[in-house]
């Protein structure tokens, strides 16, 4: 075993689909990490404020 991450679980509040996507070893090659989290950032200037579901849309609030 070779520098294992922990890959986290997330799921989306309203959907529940699964925000974390495990990426094919080729990718993991190139950008040198092993999943993204698929749910998409909502900021206001330079601070993230809120998170939106790439799956259904809705938003919510950073402490989810
Ligand atoms: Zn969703």
């Amino acid at each position: 075993m070779k520098n294992e991450q922990e890959i986290p679980k997330e799921y989306c509040p309203y959907c529940g689909k699964n925000l974390i996507r495990i990426l094919l070893e080729k990718e993991q090659g190139k950008y040198n990490i092993q999943y993204v989290n698929e749910k998409v950032g909502i900021s206001n200037w330079d601070s993230i404020f809120a998170w939106k579901c790439p799956y259904c849309s809705k938003t919510w609030g950073r402490e989810l």
